[in-house]
Order: C-alpha cells, then structure tokens, then sequence
C-alpha cells in the first residue's frame, strides 16, 4: 500500500491555502498590510482544516470538534487574557506545542503504521517513511524541550543568564552525532513497528535532552536569535510529519515556517552581529556577572532630573530621537509618547523614532506598540539608517531601553553583549534616560556607563507617569 493519495480537488483547495499562507507571510512583512496578512493566513488555515475533514468523510468528527472546541477554548482564553509584554513566552510555549504534537504524530504513525499507509503488506514502514517519521519525532522533540526552556528564560521562571556546563561542545556533538547514528541505523535497519527494536523512543529521548542542552547556555541578548530560530525548527517538524501523513498543506505550511523563521534567525544574527552557528552551540556571555565594568553602580554619581526640566529642554530642541524599549511595553507608555511626540513637532521640533532589531522582547515589538499607537512609519527608523543622525540630534530620548543604547557592547569584551551593534546615544547633545530606578537592569543583566554621562539626565519614573507628566508640562 502507497501513501493514500488526496483526491484531486483536495489537492487544489490545499494549493489555494499554500497560496493564501504566502500571501500572509507577504502582507505580516509590512504594518501596513499585516492585518491583511492575518486575514489571508487564517482563510487559508480555514480551508486546509475544512478539506481535511472533508477528504476523510468528516471521519470521527465528533471527537475532532470536541478537541477543537477544547482546544480552541483555551487558546482563545489565553490570547484574551496575556498582557502584550508576556507574548515571547507565549509564542516559546506555543512553538513548544508544535513540537510535541509532531512527536505524538510521529509516535502514532510508528504504533500503527498501516492507519498511516506507511506500511507493506507484511507490516513493513517504507524506508522514505522511516526517514520522515524519524526525522519529525527528533526535530518535534527538540523543539519542544528547547521552548520549554525558552519559556521558562523568558517568563522568569529560569534565569535568562547563561548556564554553561563543562566540556559541552563535546557532549552536545556526542549527541547530536548519536541521534544521526540511531537514526540511520533504524531507516537501514527495516525494522517495521515497536515491537522490532526501541530505536524511535530512544532517539525522541536524546532529542528532547540535546534540546534542553542547546537552550541552556543561551543567555541575555541571544534569546531573540533562540526564540525565531526554534520557531523555524516547528515549522521544519510540521513538515516532515506532513510527509508521513501524506499531506501536501501542512508540508507547504511546514517548509513556509521552517523557512521564513530560518531568514528571521539570520536576519537576527546579523542585527546583532552574531554567526548563526555559534549561537545554536550555545553560550554567548559566559562570565555574565551582571554587574558590569566599572565601579559598583550605587556609588557612581549621576544626574537626575523632573518632568518639568524634560520638557523645558525638549521645547528648546530642534531634533530629538526617541528610543524605546521593553520598558516602554510594560509601561504601555505607547500613546502618552505620541502625544508628546506631536505636542513637540506642533512647537517646531523635528521628531524620529529610532527602533533596535532586538528592542523589546520579540522580534517588532517596537513596531507594533507604535502602529497601535498610530505613529507614521514614516517617522520610524531602523538602526543602520538613524545611527549617524545621533551627532546631529539635540536630544536622544531613550524609554525604557536599556541593552540597545549600552556602549559597552562596543568596548568591552567581556560584555555579554560585546559586538551587538547599539545606538550611538553618546553622540546627541543630550541624553534623557526614563527607566524606574537606578537598580534594574536591562535583559543581558549588564551595567550602563549612559546613566553616567555628563549629558545624561535620568528620569526615574514609570515610563507611561513620566510621559503624561512631560506632556502636562508642555502644555
Ligand atoms: P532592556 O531589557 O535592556 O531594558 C529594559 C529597561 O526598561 C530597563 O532599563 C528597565 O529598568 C526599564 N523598565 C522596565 N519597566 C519599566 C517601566 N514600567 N517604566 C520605565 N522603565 C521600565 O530593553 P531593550 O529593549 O533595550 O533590550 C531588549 C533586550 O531584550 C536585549 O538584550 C534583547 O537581546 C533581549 N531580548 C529581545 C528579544 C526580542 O526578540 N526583541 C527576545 C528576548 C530577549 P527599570 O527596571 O529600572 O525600570
């Protein structure tokens, strides 16, 4: 028996989805066009799960609208309910629930391999069969226990500083290198189904240990790189057990996440000037102290000023740079900042925003808090295209962004976030610096020599109450 083969009408409903999934990814690469984006990618997901259903003659539907209403319960519960500044680990625990289902998949295929079509008569799985059905179970089981520990980075249940253990280059490769053997060994070995060895069950364990291995030493500011980087992993186990289910959408779809998260990664790795490889071996900032360089941070002096001498400063000014960061999304200082924003450019004042690769805690956040707060875009900039304007701008005002703006990354190698590109804030004639106390810290955990600055004025406030408080003064 052959994989069944989806009748030719299913086969065109899932070319429409695929296309409709590319035109989502299309339109979620511009504000403009992302709710558009969405709207194409959820008729798309509509159409492939509605043919599926179809093709198998609607097939248990019963028990299927019941997990979907559980499931879908709960996950519109949870979208409801997460506070914006909480979505990394919510999209962590999310690509942890794909990589499970493709080992459950890849577990249920193995169980029964003559449900799938993926056996002889004689109850043989197909070698090509044996390939897909490995390979999913192994990346799906990475994927999950590497999100596991990425949720737990960013949700704070685990520190975000790097965990290093001894010699573990060499383990991981032993690993690595003992799934390839085992996997190998099972496509060659033609064993058909669980009772002719345990080799799937041993390499889905391996895989979930080396992914739990490949995330720990990963810490402070390579977390975004983690974060796409496992979501390409998702989309690659999707497609291998679009494979072994002989499903033409979810492989589309697999190979179209897989892809666009593999392009995110390195987009990631060169905002932040990291080689990719280095990153999945694991372990940037290894003797991550948290203290940073210089003197310990109480006993250095700084300057610290009121909203009323932010705003008499900001008036005088003929350029000012804003720069957010993820203290602006806890704040949710977003719409009090375009108020002011606009109260400055009616007095004369020339405003941009400049938006860091990594500000925030997921790729674009930045962009989206600002669009939601209807900022143009035509005033957004990103890194490479702002950089220099800093020697001409009279203020750079930084909000709640702490590692972006750190000069550290570009003089102290033992930094954890050493060769990151930052904002060259130490060029504008005056530096305005809004976090909530001399104490926190940005993500990578690391001091800042800005707050020190002769023109660093710092502005200890809630970001949102320290906005409303400057825009009151400007009126
Ligand atoms: P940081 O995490 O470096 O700094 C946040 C700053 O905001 C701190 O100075 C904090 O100081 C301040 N802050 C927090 N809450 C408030 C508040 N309510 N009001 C005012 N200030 C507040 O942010 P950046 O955006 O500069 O950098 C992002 C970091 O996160 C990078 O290291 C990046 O690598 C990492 N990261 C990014 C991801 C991404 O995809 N973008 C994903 C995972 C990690 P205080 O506590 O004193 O108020």
């Amino acid at each position: 028996m052959e994989h069944v083969t989806a009748p030719a009408w299913a086969l065109l409903a899932y070319l429409v989805s695929g296309v409709l999934f590319i035109l989502a990814l299309r339109g979620l690469s511009s504000p403009e066009t992302s709710r558009a984006g969405n709207r194409y990618g959820m008729a798309g997901m509509l159409i492939a799960v509605v043919t599926t259903l179809v093709m198998q003659q609607l097939a248990g539907i019963v028990e299927i609208l019941i997990a979907i209403a559980i499931g879908g319960g709960i996950g519109l519960v949870t979208a409801r309910r997460i506070a914006m500044t909480d979505m990394p680990q919510l999209v962590a625990a999310f690509h942890s629930l794909v990589g499970m289902a493709a080992v459950l998949v890849a577990l249920a295929a193995w169980l029964n391999p003559g449900a799938f079509g993926i056996a002889d008569a004689a109850g043989q799985i197909f070698a090509v069969s044996r390939v897909e059905l490995a390979l999913g179970a192994a990346i799906g089981a990475i994927t999950f226990s590497g999100s596991v520990i990425a949720f737990a980075k960013l949700n704070g249940n685990m520190s975000g500083a790097p965990i290093i253990l001894p010699a573990r280059h060499v383990i991981n490769f032993g690993i690595l290198g003992g799934i390839v053997v085992l996997i190998a060994l099972y496509v060659l070995s033609g064993a058909g189904g669980p009772g002719e060895g345990m080799l799937i069950p041993i390499i889905v364990a391996l895989a979930f240990l080396i992914g739990f291995l490949l995330i720990i030493p990963i810490g402070g500011a390579d977390m975004p790189v983690v974060v796409s980087m496992l979501n390409s992993y998702s989309g690659w186990a999707a497609a291998a057990m679009g494979f072994t289910l002989g499903n033409s959408a979810m492989i589309i779809t697999g190979a179209l996440v897989g892809s666009s998260g593999a392009i995110l990664s390195y987009i990631m790795c060169r905002a932040m000037n990291r080689s990719f490889l280095s990153v999945i071996a694991g372990g940037f900032g290894a003797d991550s102290s948290g203290g940073g360089n210089g003197e310990p941070r109480e006993q250095r002096p700084y300057k610290q000023g009121s909203a009323a001498d932010a705003a008499f400063m900001l008036e005088q000014a003929e350029k000012v740079i804003i720069i957010p960061g993820y203290g602006m999304a806890v704040a949710q200082a977003q719409h009090a900042l375009r108020e002011m924003a606009d109260m400055l450019e009616e007095k004369g004042v020339e405003v941009k925003y400049a938006i860091h690769p990594v500000a925030g805690r997921m790729p674009g956040h930045m962009n989206v808090l600002l669009a939601e707060a209807q900022v143009p875009y035509e005033n957004v900039f990103e890194l490479e295209d702002i950089n220099s304007e800093f020697a001409q701008a009279d203020v750079a005002f930084i909000i709640g962004a702490n590692d972006v703006v750190n000069p550290a990354a570009k003089t102290d190698k033992s930094s954890p976030i050493y060769g990151m590109p930052v904002f060259d804030v130490e060029k504008a004639k005056q530096v305005f610096f809004i976090k909530r106390s001399m104490g926190g810290v940005g993500y990578a955990g690391v001091d800042n020599d800005v707050f020190y600055m002769d023109q660093t004025m710092m502005l200890l406030s809630d970001a949102k109450k320290m906005v409303e408080e400057i825009v009151k003064a400007l009126d």
